[in-house]
């Protein structure tokens, strides 16, 4: 496995391997890599002949009062890990190898940022639509991998992918959990035992929903208040938002016809947690 920091370098092997006829696969991560990271990393290998995992805790896409400085970083464990899979390449830039000085671009997707997430994190998706541009750019990827644990960076996504006509196909991976449900997270890491129980009200809140869904309530102002005070009967819970939006556009749904997406973002003490779950009836 090889580790590079320069995007020449990058962009050197890169010729180098579609000189020889082979597909390239990238999983752009910030690192502490955990199964779900993996996950995009074991799809990668299976689809492409060359897997390029990128390592860059961006700082674009954090806001000012986030923890961008605090973010979990461990460089060492993501190799060994990658290594152990048999990655070829790991891409570790610097900020200034990213953001050299007079860096002046964004990538600013409307419509499908100004809900969930982007509503509450201003700047937010500007930040990894940016980023993600660049290390399309760089490593001219056949296919990309994304979690859909970040459901609305995945639209996103594949949104400025189309709009931009990058020549990419991204792909979405279903999302990883622990055994007891809770999506693996690098932010987990931020929960005390007893937040970590509090923490699974998220993904038991989706029971609550499929409950009122089996009991014909097809009202989704009804099952987000009920999803609200599920969520709120557990300690340390701080609700940002629930929502339900249709699937692929994102927008507010009232009244449930056929499927939407139950989208949450709950602080759990400091960490703010996002799951999800499309819900077909
Ligand atoms: P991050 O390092 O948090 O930016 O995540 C890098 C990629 O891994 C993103 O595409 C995430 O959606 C994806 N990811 C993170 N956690 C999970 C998970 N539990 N299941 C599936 N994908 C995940």
């Amino acid at each position: 496995m090889k580790i590079l920091h320069k995007i020449e370098d990058v962009r050197n092997f890169v010729k180098e391997e579609k000189g020889i006829n082979k597909s390239i696969g990238l999983v752009p991560t910030m690192g502490f890599l955990h199964q779900g990271h993996l996950e995009l990393v074991s799809k990668s290998l299976a689809d492409n002949d060359i897997t390029v995992v990128s390592i860059f805790v961006n700082p674009a896409q954090f806001g000012p009062n986030e923890d961008f400085e605090s973010y979990p970083r461990d460089f060492d464990q993501d190799v060994s890990l990658l290594k152990e899979k048999k990655v070829d390449y790991v891409f570790a830039p610097s900020l200034d190898e990213m953001y050299p000085e007079n860096f002046a671009t964004k990538v600013v997707v409307s419509g499908i940022t100004e809900t969930l997430c982007g509503a509450k994190r201003p700047g937010h998706f500007e930040g990894v639509a940016t980023v993600v541009t660049k290390l399309l750019n760089i490593a001219d990827p056949d296919r990309a991998y994304f979690g859909m644990k970040d459901y609305q960076q995945l639209k996103v996504i594949e949104r400025f992918v189309r709009d931009l006509n990058i020549n990419t196909e991204i792909k979405g991976v279903s999302i990883v959990r622990e055994k007891d449900g809770l999506a693996i997270s690098s932010r987990n890491i931020y929960l005390s035992d007893e937040e970590r129980e509090s923490a699974l009200s998220l993904v038991k809140s989706f029971n609550v929903v499929q409950n009122l869904l089996d009991e014909g309530e097809r009202d989704a102002d009804v099952i987000r208040e009920r999803v609200i005070d599920f969520i709120s009967g557990f300690k340390y819970t701080n609700i940002d938002y629930v929502s339900t939006v249709d699937p692929e556009t994102l927008e507010y749904i009232g009244f449930i016809e056929d499927k939407f997406l139950l989208a949450l973002a709950v602080y759990v003490g400091k960490a703010r947690l996002i799951d999800n779950k499309i819900f077909e009836v």
